[in-house]
């Protein structure tokens, strides 16, 4: 078995085939020069300082050596021949293949403008990334942040928690628009103007341009199509990323948002499966749907291993994910996409509440801030397709435990 990405996903996969009881031999080879690391953190702890680079591995080498998984690190495959079943690496080799688990992950999304390849201009996406950030940071005061996604919001709480001069110009109308309800967009605006970051909305980036004299490959500033110019010591680019799915579909494997596999995480090739970032799962309705989690790449990874030892795991859990910015924590369970009605259960002001996102009366997804609690009883309440109506999930005396059990 030949596992093709060594991040959380590719691990997953491994560590399923091994426990499911396979016992022959399972090769997991990633491009990045480390063994499989925590990423969540790159924007949040560790950043922070608050959390090592041996605290980010997930497993050493030694223990991958000790469940015989053989770790090849530092080398990509180049190309799969199918007909085959043989692997070309970079480094030239040749693996031949009885079986194959994609877990290639993802990609920072590139900001399609002029001046966005400058020095100080940085995706976040790597161990390796962040490394240069955080040095880059320590030497910076002005900090532009491009996006108000996830990433870029974590990073605007570690850099504004330095005593940084942070701007996040978003070119939505609203922070973190394509996946929250405007309550919490409007929530987490108010907590970084608080910390004195300032957000810019509706603020598209037009170029990036250099300083002027000897040092003019780095940033300068950061300019938006209406005309205005934020300058900047340190840019972050948060846009979004791209899925990995650049060598599956070299080799004839159906993409479209990323390798399409079916709820079992199959390909429509026997021999090859797909987990993680770099997919997009075919649901029931014939719709796509690409997530981009822990959850999801532990998950898939699980039924990937399955596939590949001929038994079905279905993954159809609620997904789920989280966010750390300064002492809040966004929780949010099942796909709001669609809702046409949201409504609030506890106090904005005392930065503990949850939103109810509804799609023609069924409750869809839950978003919770600082509250763990309703957070995992809003994944039984998904996991059992209970739902509740709008007017008792704002009701803080209806009982959320009972309707979950
Ligand atoms: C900064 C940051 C913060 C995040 N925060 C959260 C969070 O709070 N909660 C959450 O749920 N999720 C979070 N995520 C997302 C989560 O980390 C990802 O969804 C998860 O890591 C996906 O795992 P994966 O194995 O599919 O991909 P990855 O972790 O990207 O691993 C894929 C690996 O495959 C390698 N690879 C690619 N192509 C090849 C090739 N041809 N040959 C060999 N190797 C290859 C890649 O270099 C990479 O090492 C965050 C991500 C980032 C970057």
């Amino acid at each position: 078995m030949v596992i093709v990405g060594a991040g959380q996903s590719g691990l997953q996969v491994a560590e399923s085939l091994r426990s499911e009881g396979y016992a022959s031999v399972i090769v997991m080879i990633g491009d990045e020069p480390c063994p499989p690391y925590h990423r969540p953190p790159l924007s949040k702890a560790y950043l922070a300082g608050e959390a090592s680079e041996a605290q980010l591995t997930i497993r050493a080498p030694e223990a991958l050596a000790k469940k015989q998984i053989e770790f090849v690190a530092g080398v990509g495959v180049e190309s799969i021949d199918r007909a085959n079943t043989v692997l070309t690496l970079t480094d030239g080799r040749k693996l031949a293949y009885a079986a194959l688990a994609l877990a290639t992950g993802s990609r920072a999304r590139p900001l399609p403008v002029p001046g966005a390849d400058l020095a100080n201009v940085f995706a976040l996406r790597t161990l390796e990334d962040t490394r240069r950030i955080a040095a880059a940071l320590a030497a910076a005061q002005r900090v532009v942040v491009i996006g108000g996604g996830f990433i870029g919001l974590e990073f605007a709480a570690v850099a504004a928690k330095q005593g940084k001069q942070v701007t996040v110009l978003e070119a939505a109308g609203r922070l973190m628009a394509r996946v929250v309800a405007p309550p919490v967009s409007d929530f987490y605006a108010a907590l970084h103007r608080g910390h004195g970051v300032a957000i810019e909305l509706g603020a598209a980036v037009s170029a990036l341009r250099g300083k002027a004299g000897p040092a003019q490959d780095a940033v300068a500033a950061v300019c938006t199509a209406d005309g205005r110019e934020f300058p900047a010591d340190l840019v972050i680019v948060g846009i979004g990323i791209l899925p990995n799915s650049e060598l599956a579909e070299a080799a004839g494997l159906a993409c479209e948002r990323g390798i399409v596999v079916d709820g079992c995480s199959r390909t429509a090739d026997p021999r090859i499966v797909a987990s993680g970032d770099c997919t997009a799962r075919r649901l029931e309705d014939g719709s796509l749907l690409r997530l981009e989690s822990v959850q999801n790449a532990v998950e898939q990874g699980k039924s990937a291993a399955a596939a590949l030892l001929g038994k079905e795991r279905r993954f159809d859990a609620a997904p789920w994910f989280w966010s750390d910015q300064y002492d809040v924590k966004l929780q949010m369970v099942g796909l709001s996409a669609g809702y046409d009605q949201v409504v609030s259960r506890g106090e904005v002001e005392s930065q503990r509440f949850s939103v109810f996102y509804f799609r023609t009366g069924k409750l869809v997804a839950i978003d919770s801030i600082n509250q763990p609690q309703v957070h995992m009883l809003g994944r039984k309440l998904l996991d059992k397709g209970n739902s509740l109506t709008a007017a008792q999930a704002a009701d803080p005396a209806f009982d959320l435990a009972g309707a979950a059990a």
